[in-house]
């Protein structure tokens, strides 16, 4: 035979369903934003701030903010400096900041 149940069990019970209701969202929303941020590429440089000098280069060369292609970016590119985590300095772009995730036509694999 079942024990009785008591309203305080029944009451716990409720709380709990109405608890783990409400927190579920929120777990979600929490696990999406975190997936999202380590699939964000790093904001390394603002393009449209760029002094003309560097618009220029970076048009030259192709410069793509995001790479297409995930066997070749700048963190793989034999002129990257890796400085800050994410980012880094091209020494094609005279030591300009790139994201590690970038890309230009003049990407040369690192040896
Ligand atoms: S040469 Fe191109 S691919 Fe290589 S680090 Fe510079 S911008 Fe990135």
């Amino acid at each position: 035979m079942d024990e009785p149940v008591s309203p305080f069990d029944v009451a716990l019970s409720r709380r709990g369903l109405i608890a783990l209701a409400a927190g579920a969202p929120l777990l979600v929303v929490g696990l999406a934003a975190v997936a999202h941020a380590e699939e964000a590429p790093a904001i390394c440089v603002d393009l449209d701030t760029l002094p003309a000098s560097q618009k220029g280069m970076r048009r030259s060369i192709g410069f793509r903010l995001h790479s297409p292609d995930p066997k070749k970016h700048c963190s793989l590119c034999t002129f990257f400096t890796g400085a800050a985590a994410g980012c880094g300095k091209c020494q094609l772009l005279s030591g300009g900041s790139v994201a590690a995730t970038s890309l230009c036509d003049s990407f040369a694999a690192r040896a």
